[in-house]
């Protein structure tokens, strides 16, 4: 478990501000909170989802669009059971479980320093190996012939795909196959607001390669991926690679990196890059009796490629970028909240605000707003009081506003305002683009 950055009431703290400014702002809710909410699952709201699609895309941009060697998929979440049998989920996916004699709270055994469980000396039953895959059935018969899960991983779908991909399209080894989609973990202690989620989202690649060069990959992909989350704007100090020490490593593992981000709770796996070697492949090769070798025509050689695996969550990234983003200033005596999102991330990019309700001032914003549109993502807003409005802009990461004045019908003119540095410069509208569009490159 990683050391504690901060005091602990600290880091409550800040996780606390960020689930409120999550709320406040439609960031994300507690799913279903009308009725009590369930653990582990949440909703996400505007800005929200905003912020996912924008990692989503920045990570399909870098991974799929702006290579030649890897290739996307969407499989099904609900697999053929006897995959999970393949790849060993049904028989070593799980947690150590213990409960509590006297609370009943049930805990991961590995993640308790001692025999009794310190809040209330409360002693704790034996472990069991509890399996995280959620189970349903499918078709209308409910029995054991019926029972399927949800994919705990979006991995799996890589895999059993391999060779459709190799026979219906020009891939050849060293290639990937990426994938983002959700996955499904009952985890024993979901927290950490959404870190540690039942329902979460993955963006993974499975990177397939000639045995002989997979180290030489995996060093490649841990400095690729440190690197993307650098460029959404994470401090470089916030951020380091841990290499797995030899206990940590799966049997089958050749090597493996954790992108790790420094929480409030302390420094935590963002992200798992491991070499895998042909564990995966191999085992469904011998499980289905379906080849998934590669003939390499160029050395005349058959073999099962190797695989090196960037596996990440859109819920830890959207966490880590508020985290990371989040800042409270003095300003005239009053406190600022505000997001410094990189722009390429932030859900809004400019908002456009008349700075009253009145004519002509709300027909302007409004074909500004429209001019501008197709360039950024914008939004619209005349309600309440400017104040309030930029308040709000800044809790979202807005980077820039727009304000139309009285002035603007006289003078064609506007004010964009900077989130981060709270300047105002006035702009004929006809520049308004390119000024944007300067302030952004
Ligand atoms: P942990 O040790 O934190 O349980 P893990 O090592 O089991 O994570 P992997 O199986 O390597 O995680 O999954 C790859 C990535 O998927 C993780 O780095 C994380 O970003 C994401 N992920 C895994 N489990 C969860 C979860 N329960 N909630 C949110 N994201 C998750």
């Amino acid at each position: 478990m990683a050391t504690a950055a901060v005091p602990a009431r600290e880091a409550a703290n800040v996780m606390e501000k960020i689930v409120s400014l999550a709320k406040r702002r439609g960031f994300f809710f507690q799913s279903s909170e009308i009725y009590g909410g369930i653990q582990g699952i949440w909703d996400f709201g505007p800005p929200g989802v905003a912020l996912r699609n924008n990692i989503k895309r920045a990570w399909w941009r870098s991974m799929v669009e702006l290579r030649d060697d890897v290739v996307g998929i969407d499989a099904g979440i609900i697999m053929n059971p006897r995959v999970w049998v393949a790849s060993g989920h049904v028989q070593n996916f799980t947690d150590p479980l213990v409960e509590c004699k006297k609370c009943h709270q049930r805990f991961r055994a590995d993640q308790l320093s001692g025999p009794r469980h310190e809040a209330d000396g409360g002693e704790l039953t034996e472990a069991r190996q509890f399996n995280l895959m959620f189970k349903t059935f499918i078709g209308p018969a409910e029995d054991s012939s019926t029972q399927v899960y949800l994919r705990p991983e979006t991995a799996q779908g890589i895999f059993v795909n391999f060779a459709n991909i190799l026979n219906s399209s020009h891939m050849r080894p060293p290639f990937g196959i990426a994938q983002i989609g959700k996955a499904f973990r009952n985890e024993i202690t979901p927290g950490n607001s959404i870190f540690r989620l039942r329902e979460f989202e993955q963006m993974e690649l499975e990177y397939f390669v000639p045995p002989a060069d997979e180290l030489k990959w995996l060093e490649y992909w841990k400095e690729q991926r440190l690197n993307w989350y650098l460029g959404l704007g994470i401090k470089r100090e916030h951020l380091r690679l841990r290499a797995h020490d030899k206990d940590e490593l799966a049997h089958y593992a050749r090597g493996a990196f954790d992108v790790e981000y420094e929480f409030p709770f302390g420094w935590s796996e963002l992200e798992g890059i491991a070499a895998r070697g042909d564990y995966d492949l191999a085992a469904h090769q011998k499980a289905s009796g379906r080849d998934l070798s590669y003939f390499d025509d160029i050395v005349r050689e058959r073999y099962v490629p190797h695989v090196v695996e960037p596996s990440g969550g859109v819920d830890r990234a959207m966490l880590t970028l508020m985290l990371d983003a989040y800042h409270e200033e003095e300003v005239r005596g009053e406190q600022r909240v505000v997001l410094k999102f990189h722009h390429s991330v932030a859900p809004i990019q400019v908002a456009i605000l008349p700075l009253s309700r009145k004519e002509p001032l709300i027909t302007t914003a409004q074909k500004v707003e429209h001019e501008l549109r197709p360039y950024f993502r914008t939004e619209y807003d005349d309600t309440q009081s400017i104040g309030k409005r930029y308040r709000r802009q800044d809790e979202i990461g807005t980077p820039f506003a727009v304000t139309i004045d009285f002035e603007t019908d006289k003078d064609q003119s506007a004010t964009i305002r900077s989130r981060d540095a709270m300047t105002q410069i006035r702009i004929p509208l006809a520049q308004l683009r390119p000024k944007l569009q300067e302030l952004f490159a």
